[in-house]
């Protein structure tokens, strides 16, 4: 019989949110023989003002020309999904590891109790041994996505419940603890910061080529995530990390 490997469930609020916070983990887990990588997206990502400015008829900064799509909410999930589906297959998770879920949140509304929903749901599917990994709840002096927040609450009072028992929380990267403000947060929180190798550095910078920044229109690919959030793509380019808090330590 095959070893039994040991499943992980991460957890992405919105198509980008896996890559900029948590790429580099999911990279450095989808290589471990002993891991089977799952991920969950569980809103649709349908607010996001990238569609205003694809839909827009204004030339666009990022590729100077005009962009007049015309994408109906429909059409622009649709686009989002496809960027999700690359970016993921790009760091390494099977197609049928992908889990878009049917019954996920519209984008801003994913309260706490629906968020715990849909980890109990995939919990009973995969397990109670199964180890959930997501966004950090951290609100430390910034404002943090609602969608975000709410997802980071709800794996954390399950696993106070002791719903599963193994969980890692992530910092998004405009969070990142620079200067002064590195050595008290990191203290403080127990903020792991993890080695990164060369190779997995690069493995990133393709992905991030191949999903979110991707823009061929004659082909529905329209670098949705890039156009949504330029400033975070453009300093996660840059600052490519990895930074965790144990669970316990969360406020
Ligand atoms: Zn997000
Ligand atoms: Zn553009």
């Amino acid at each position: 019989m095959a070893d039994k490997k040991d499943i992980v469930l991460y957890f992405s609020p919105h198509q980008d949110d896996e890559l900029l916070t948590m790429g580099v983990d999911i990279c450095k887990t989808c290589l471990l023989p002993n891991k089977e990588v799952h991920i969950v997206l569980c809103t649709d990502g349908s607010k996001s003002p990238a569609r205003q400015r694809l839909n827009s008829n204004k030339i666009c900064q990022i590729h100077h020309q005009i962009h007049n799509y015309n994408l109906s909410e429909e059409e622009f999930i649709k686009a989002r999904d496809c960027e999700f589906i690359a970016s993921c297959t790009a760091m390494g998770i099977p197609l049928e590891n992908i889990h878009i879920y049917e019954k996920r949140a519209v984008d801003g509304s994913l309260s706490v109790e629906y968020a715990k929903e849909i980890i109990k749901h995939f919990v009973s599917i995969y397990g109670k041994d199964v180890e959930i990994r997501t966004i950090a709840p951290f609100r430390f002096g910034r404002y943090q996505h609602e969608d975000h927040y709410n997802l980071g609450l709800a794996a954390k009072a399950l696993l106070k419940e002791r719903f599963f028992k193994k969980s890692k929380f992530f910092i998004e990267s405009y969070h990142y603890p620079k200067g002064k403000r590195k050595f008290v947060l990191s203290l403080f929180f127990n903020m792991q910061k993890e080695e990164i190798s060369d190779e997995i550095r690069s493995k990133i910078e393709r992905v991030i080529q191949q999903s979110y920044t991707c823009w061929k229109p004659e082909e529905k690919r329209y670098a949705i995530g890039y156009h949504c959030v330029t400033d975070i793509f453009e300093y996660y380019k840059n600052n490519i990390a990895s930074y965790s808090i144990k669970s316990r330590l969360i406020k």
